[in-house]
């Protein structure tokens, strides 16, 4: 969907770092986006069009997915939900738990933000291995809500995240796939 220009401009603007932050992960620094605010509303246009008229709010995963997901869900005029981690919402809370390659995370969102049978778009800057969106997805189904669509700036396709996310039937989009 972005057009070959958006996606040259963000190749060339997102950083690679090698072993960081720990041997064998291949870090992309999407912060200098943030330093040429044209690219930045690009980004957002290119996302927005991608979920107009298809969500009925937007749920963003802390910390990186709130760069973006806001301005998504303003420039939708739909509500922004906040996917936190574990122990910064005050109750009553709703979590999800999730396996990470060494023990276990746990994502928590507001009770009664999202609301019953509402389309729901998650966003984050970049899909790895699928954990976190996978278990963002359970938390809105946990809440009678549908996930139509999830979006990333970025999709590493070795670490087929993709493949984790396809239970929910939602359309997977990513404007860079590395
Ligand atoms: P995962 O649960 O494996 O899909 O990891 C996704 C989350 O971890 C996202 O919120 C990313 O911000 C972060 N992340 C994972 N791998 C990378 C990477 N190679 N570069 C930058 N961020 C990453």
């Amino acid at each position: 969907m972005a057009s070959q220009e958006l996606i040259n401009k963000l190749e060339e603007t997102i950083e690679n770092f090698p072993d960081f932050p720990i041997p064998g992960i291949q870090f992309k620094d999407i912060s200098p986006i943030f330093l040429n605010p044209k690219l930045y509303e690009e980004v957002i246009a290119d996302l927005t069009a991608f979920s107009k008229g298809k969500v009925d709010a937007v749920c963003g995963i802390e910390s990186r997915g709130y760069l973006f997901g806001i301005a998504i869900a303003v420039a939708l005029e739909v509500p922004f939900i906040l996917i936190r981690k574990k122990g910064k919402l005050p109750p009553p809370i709703i979590s999800e738990k999730y396996d990470l390659e060494y023990g276990s995370a746990e994502i928590e969102t507001r009770e009664g933000h999202i609301k019953k049978g509402q389309r729901i778009l998650i966003h984050d800057d970049l899909l790895a291995t699928g954990g976190t969106t996978e278990a963002a997805a359970k938390l809105v189904e946990k809440q009678g809500a549908t996930v139509s669509q999830f979006s990333f700036l970025i999709g590493l396709k070795d670490l087929k995240g993709e493949e984790k996310l396809k239970k929910f039937g939602a359309d997977v989009y990513s404007i860079l796939e590395y």
